[in-house]
């Protein structure tokens, strides 16, 4: 009686990745999508010939053969493909005293490292040799091939002994913090501020509350890989996703926002939307963020108290100020695409304001922009307590807009004479076109402190994939989640036959 087999409650890329890939394995899937675009973080929107990402912009292993990349590897899957543009360096790291730009070729980032410190760009060796050899256990292991469940363990000890076999000398570092490996090698402030900067970047939490695997994988892939922007924009993944999950016969809703998911004798059964139709499916995959999943999507009842509020009580990263300009582009011909600024080293790194993010994706694919224009998109973390659409709204988004300005001003120091067009975005905006609980970055789950959840939910056929669940925030880890989720929902051996067809 049911018209589908899996419902997907949105469209980021762990609820596209998720349910492109259950598509695939034959499965009828709907993805039900709030926004009339979709890609949740990771969605473009053109304004005025101007095409901006709404979120990230720092992509490695996008195109290229054998790439660890998820998304990659369920494009592969999928017969999907995309264009890239390959660029290092990868950014240029703006603090007050300095600016160096930061490469992916890690002899070119200690080179550039030790014209500021030369003891620390040889603590910075030692950092990177200590975290590679656990790059070189993990690669051997494609995500695709992974689930959740125990049936992971005969996949892992048939296919991948050598591979585990290399990991058991790392299994200390397996475990540990970024912080942990930073402090047993490396002393120089400055080195230990930039990987401190490095780790907020990825994770959202300095060195001390990021996972040594996460930064172990970035080291590895951004050198092997390279690191690449998507021709077209992160719009760009989202429609090779979206093509993916429509070629196999799946159905993309937008504009299909969920109001409940329907639970009967503790299983779920469907969701209702808000229109008030309701879809029918035994397994229903929520890519909403925790918060939104267990408090909008489902009524308290629906799950046991304990489990909820331990849930619920997940500390989560701010949410974001954003400015995404159009500007005229004479003059700028040795500008690069990535900028990290650090405005004052007496504040923390993590202070909202006092690192700003900038990405000029124009200057890799000229299309994304006007004639002679670029498109800017700058953001820093800003606290969404505090936030209210009333009459002084307006006035405190030009005032918080300032900070990103003067970030600005350090790459291109006549911005504001430049400027075409203007959009501020506050944490209001980012919770409203991406649906997310007081538009948090994600889950603030410090290394060692606690884990990301997996899939599993205690409502039998209910999943969750994205960015609160494993292995945590970012492109590469929400598409792995929503892999996860779909391998653990058929049988070892259909993964491994489409693995096999599709000569992975
Ligand atoms: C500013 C910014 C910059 C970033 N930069 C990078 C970067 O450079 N590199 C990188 O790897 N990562 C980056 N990230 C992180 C990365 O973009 C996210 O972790 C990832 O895209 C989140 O994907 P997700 O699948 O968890 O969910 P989301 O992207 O949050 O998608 C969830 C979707 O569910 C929909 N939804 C929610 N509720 C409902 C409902 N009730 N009914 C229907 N639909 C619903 C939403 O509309 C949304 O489309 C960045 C993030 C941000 C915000």
């Amino acid at each position: 009686m049911f018209n589908f087999d899996v419902i997907v409650i949105g469209s980021g890329i762990g609820g596209l990745t998720a349910g492109s890939l259950l598509a695939r394995y034959g499965k009828r899937v709907v993805v039900c999508e709030s926004h009339t675009i979709a890609g949740g973080a990771a969605h473009s929107f053109r304004r005025h010939g101007f095409e901006f990402d709404s979120g990230p912009s720092f992509y490695c292993g996008l195109t290229g053969a054998n790439s660890l990349n998820p998304v990659k590897q369920v494009l592969d899957i999928l017969g999907e493909s995309l264009d890239a543009v390959r660029y290092d360096p990868l950014g240029h790291y703006h603090f007050p005293e300095n600016s160096i730009p930061i490469y992916s070729d890690h002899s070119l980032y200690l080179q550039s490292v030790s014209k500021v410190t030369p003891q620390g760009a040889i603590e910075l060796k030692h950092f990177i040799d200590r975290m590679l050899p656990l790059y070189e256990a993990m690669k051997g292991i494609p995500t695709i091939a992974l689930r959740t469940d125990w049936q992971m363990i005969p996949i892992l000890l048939k296919n991948y002994l050598p591979s585990l076999l290399k990991m058991l000398p790392n299994l200390l570092t397996v475990q540990s913090s970024v912080g942990n490996v930073m402090d047993a090698t490396v002393k120089d402030p400055w080195v230990r501020r930039l990987i401190d900067l490095e780790c907020f970047l990825l994770s959202g939490l300095k060195a001390h509350g990021t996972i040594a695997p996460e930064v172990a994988f970035m080291l590895g892939e951004r050198e092997r890989a390279g690191v690449e922007y998507p021709v077209g924009g992160s719009g760009a993944i989202i429609g090779a996703l979206v093509r993916g999950l429509e070629r196999w016969g799946g159905t993309l809703r937008l504009g299909c926002h969920v109001e409940q998911i329907l639970v009967e004798s503790g299983k779920a059964v469907g969701v209702k939307l808000k229109n008030n139709e309701i879809i029918q499916a035994p397994i229903v995959i929520s890519n909403a963020t925790v918060w939104d999943t267990y408090t909008k999507l489902l009524s308290a009842d629906d799950l046991p108290a304990s489990y909820r509020q331990t849930a619920l009580q997940t500390p989560a990263v701010e949410s974001f100020m954003h400015l995404h300009l159009g500007i005229k582009a004479s003059g700028l011909e040795n500008l690069t695409g990535h900028h990290v600024v650090l405005h004052d080293s007496k504040l923390d790194i993590t202070v909202p304001g006092n690192t700003c993010m900038i990405s000029i994706p124009s200057v890799w694919d000229a299309s994304l922009a006007p004639i002679e224009h670029h498109v800017v998109h700058a953001y820093t973390l800003e606290p969404y307590a505090g936030w209210e659409r009333n009459e002084g709204y307006e006035a405190k988004k030009v005032v918080k807009a300032q900070t990103l300005y003067r970030a600005l001003e350090r790459v291109i120091p006549n911005i504001r004479e430049r400027i075409v067009l203007e959009l501020i975005g506050t944490p209001l905006t980012h919770a409203h076109y991406l649906r997310r609980y007081q538009g948090t970055y994600g889950p603030a789950i410090e290394a060692t402190k606690g884990m990301f959840s997996g899939a599993n939910t205690p409502i039998k056929g209910l999943y969750r994939v994205g960015d609160s669940t494993m292995p945590g925030i970012g492109v590469p880890a929400v598409a792995a989640s929503g892999i996860l989720c779909a391998n653990t929902l058929v049988t070892p051996q259909k993964t491994m036959e489409l693995l096999t067809t599709s000569k992975i």
